[in-house]
């Protein structure tokens, strides 16, 4: 099995990644067919899908005696259209990281000290299973939580359920798109979905704000934003720094950071103003016109100029731009969201500024998700907890994956009843939720931190008891369903057997079920008999699924508003809510109001972050593919700023904040592509955990300087870029 890459969409990919999709892995790949050719190896194909991200790409797998030797995208997989990322082509690295977790492990010393012993996977589970039932018996089952993420999720939330707690975070929420799902749902009653809904390909405009597609390399959206580029699409880029995206941009506006809502206030007054929405539209599916235009009155472009530093005739001539272009404009909802505490209300004004140029359900701004579905299957139904869960605060908005710094308070103050075990499987805590100390803080009152995970990240190395999941390589997981234009399914079954004693997730989840006396949640013998029985009652074929990897259901795309397919707004009014009822109810902005926010004093920097091509958080930094292509972060300084402050290129300096906390050595990259009142650097490095041993105290840690947060009252949110740093030359570059 091969696939055509022509020599023209390599050159218009490459060309406009920082670390291309494909391009790192077209030598090797040349190199095993040829040898597969000549006969000289001969190759096992399996199908899988990938968890290096959240992308869930399908990926197919090339074995060659017992070893992966490549990994390629899966050509049928709307997600990976036959290409990986590069994370994507470095899933061997993560398989054959010497690092990862070979044997249960129990630890021998204090909490976080790293002293651990080897254990056999009946003694680590019964400790496990002892210390749940104990801590069930004292406190009552809510007195544990879960932190997840990913697939194991689809594993260990049903123990955590079935057990009896309801106190569930994912940082995927309230540290990262929560604001938007929420913002969306109010506006639209839906999100955006992930990967999100977006029509690119189509799109005549497109509106990225601080979203750098191509530095965060989700597969296919990447492709067609590089689809898109070669088009001839327009792209407005509003980032404080010159991305790569902002480089390939009709127009970059270099925004005052902590002012986006004052451009989009003023663009949504503009297009009112001047007639320029779609008023056909909005007069079909939208309520609260009138609120609205009297709301964003006072927002005029020249007020916006002096807040966003962005001349006045770019916000005119931006708005117009979006106004005759619509409804083909696509304004980017973003993904990571957490940013000044009310971003809620700021995608609220995205989605605002999408209903009046009719790009919601139309071609070339968002698709509506396939309205076809699987039949959900009867399962034993969990018991009603017994307490109100903690994990949703006191936020009216806050989402079935809970806020986990709700948690983390809790399990600090005991109130309004203690936390006393923590569940985490497959995050890392302390590189995820802000200000360490609250964690580590928290992490001292458990009788319990259990770990589940394939590599010894730095929470992972806080834990009593450690489980080692083999990679997604050697597992199977949930069937992964797939609700964008069509309805897909795909499969994770394992390439190779697992490596040393690891375990797939499905495994240790039912094995604890057992020993908590909750096995008839699990009522399958492996998970294969599961996910048969799933296929069989949805007519999916099985055994196909298995040889192509990913199903698509034939006739099950309905993407945008026609006469015969009209929108179906689940908010309160049945309408695109322009004004929101629902917010005012609780005592929040019906129309988004702006806030003005600190700005940074003299000698201060904003410290604002982002993503690698190459990296996911801090997941990828010890693997030893990804790592030799970025090793550490650096920290990107204004030219004029470095000059004055008499940093070169390349000097090694320490961030500190504004509450005292200092980073880890770092390197300045002295760039004109950034502003004077900011500086940035890549999410995830600086490692704490001896036990990656290449990561270790590589480049600075972003989270260990975010110690304040802002947090968004309506879905518990927390914003992250409200701090502040100063330069210190470090002392050997003196
Ligand atoms: Fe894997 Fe890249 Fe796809 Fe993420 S985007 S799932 S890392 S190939």
């Amino acid at each position: 099995m091969s696939f055509e890459f022509s020599r023209r969409s390599f050159l218009k990919t490459s060309g406009l990644l920082s670390a291309g999709i494909v391009a790192s892995s077209l030598l090797p790949d040349k190199f095993l067919l040829w040898a597969e050719e000549q006969g000289m190896i001969k190759a096992r194909y399996t199908t899988t899908f990938c968890e290096i991200c959240f992308w869930k790409c399908g990926a197919i797998a090339k074995v060659v005696d017992g070893r992966v030797m490549k990994l390629e995208g899966n050509p049928v997989h709307p997600g990976a259209r036959g290409k990986l990322c590069a994370r994507g082509n470095g899933g061997t690295g993560l398989l054959y990281d010497p690092n990862r977790l070979k044997t249960p492990l129990i630890s021998t010393g204090a909490r976080g000290e790293g002293k651990y012993r080897k254990a056999t996977w009946d003694e680590a589970l019964g400790v496990v299973a002892d210390k749940l039932t104990a801590i069930k018996q004292k406190y009552g089952p809510e007195a544990v939580a879960i932190f997840t993420h990913g697939t194991p999720t689809d594993h260990f939330l049903p123990l955590l359920s079935a057990y009896g707690s309801p106190n569930v975070g994912m940082p995927s929420f309230a540290q990262c798109r929560g604001p938007r799902d929420v913002g969306l749902e109010l506006t639209f009653g839906e999100g955006i979905g992930s990967p999100e809904r977006l029509d690119m390909v189509n799109s005549k405009v497109v509106v990225l704000f601080g979203s750098h597609l191509g530095e965060n390399m989700h597969n296919s959206q990447v492709q067609d934003f590089a689809e898109a580029v070669g088009r001839g699409a327009k792209f407005i880029v509003i980032d404080p720094r010159f991305s790569t995206a902002a480089g390939k941009a009709h127009t970059w506006l270099p925004i005052k950071p902590a002012t986006d809502m004052a451009l989009m206030l003023a663009w949504i007054n503009i297009l009112l103003s001047e007639g320029l929405y779609d008023k056909e539209y909005v007069a079909a599916y939208a309520n609260g016109l009138e609120e609205l235009t009297a709301a964003v009155k006072e927002y005029t472009p020249e007020w916006a100029s002096k807040e966003t530093d962005i001349p006045v005739y770019q916000i005119v001539e931006t708005a117009r731009l979006l106004g005759k272009n619509a409804p083909a404009v696509c304004i980017h909802p973003g993904r990571h969201t957490t940013w000044y505490g009310d971003d809620v209300q700021r995608t609220r004004c995205m989605g605002i500024l999408m209903a009046l140029l009719g790009s919601w359900g139309r071609e070339g701004g968002t698709f509506m998700a396939t309205k076809a579905s699987f039949p959900k299957g009867a399962a034993k139904p969990f018991p009603e907890p017994l307490k109100a869960p903690l994990n949703l605060g006191s936020f009216p908005f806050a989402g079935a994956e809970g806020v986990t710094q709700a948690i983390r308070t809790a399990t600090i103050s005991a109130t309004p009843y203690p936390i006393k075990g923590w569940f985490v499987s497959g995050t890392n805590l302390l590189k995820a939720i802000p200000n360490q100390k609250e964690t580590l803080e928290a992490i001292k009152n458990l009788d319990l931190l259990v770990a589940v995970d394939v590599m010894p990240f730095d929470t992972v190395m806080m834990a009593d008891v450690i489980l080692p999941e083999c990679s997604y390589l050697e597992r199977y997981d949930a069937l992964a369903v797939g609700k964008g234009k069509s309805l897909t399914v795909s499969l994770r079954q394992p390439v190779i057997e697992p490596l040393y004693e690891s375990k797939p997730g499905w495994w240790i989840a039912k094995e604890l079920a057992k020993r908590l006396g909750l096995g008839e949640y699990y009522p399958w013998n492996s998970y294969e008999d599961k996910i048969k029985g799933q296929c069989a009652s949805w007519g999916v074929d099985y055994e196909e699924l298995k040889k192509v990897g990913t199903i698509t259901i034939p006739n099950t795309a309905t993407p945008f508003i026609t006469p015969t397919n009209p929108p179906e707004f689940k908010t309160a009014s049945g309408k695109i809510e322009l004004y929101s009822k629902e917010l005012k109810e609780k005592g929040f902005d019906p129309v988004p109001r702006y806030t003005k926010h600190q700005q940074p004093a003299a000698g201060e920097f904003r410290l604002i972050y982002g993503r690698s091509a190459v990296h996911t958080f801090s997941r990828t930094t010890n693997n030893p593919e990804l790592h030799e292509l970025y090793p550490e972060n650096e920290v990107w300084l204004n030219t004029r700023k470095a000059r004055d402050m008499g940093f070169q290129n390349g000097d090694y300096v320490t961030l500190k904040n504004q509450d005292g906390a200092v980073s880890n050595r770092i390197k300045v990259k002295v760039t004109e592509r950034i502003r004077e009142d900011c500086v940035y650097m890549v999410h995830g490095f600086g490692t704490t955990s001896k036990e990656l041993k290449n990561a270790f105290r590589k480049g600075a840690d972003d989270q260990g300087l975010i110690t304040r947060y802002a947090v968004d009252p309506i879905c518990g949110g927390t914003g992250m870029r409200v701090n502040f740093v100063r330069l210190e030359k470090e002392k050997n570059n003196a």
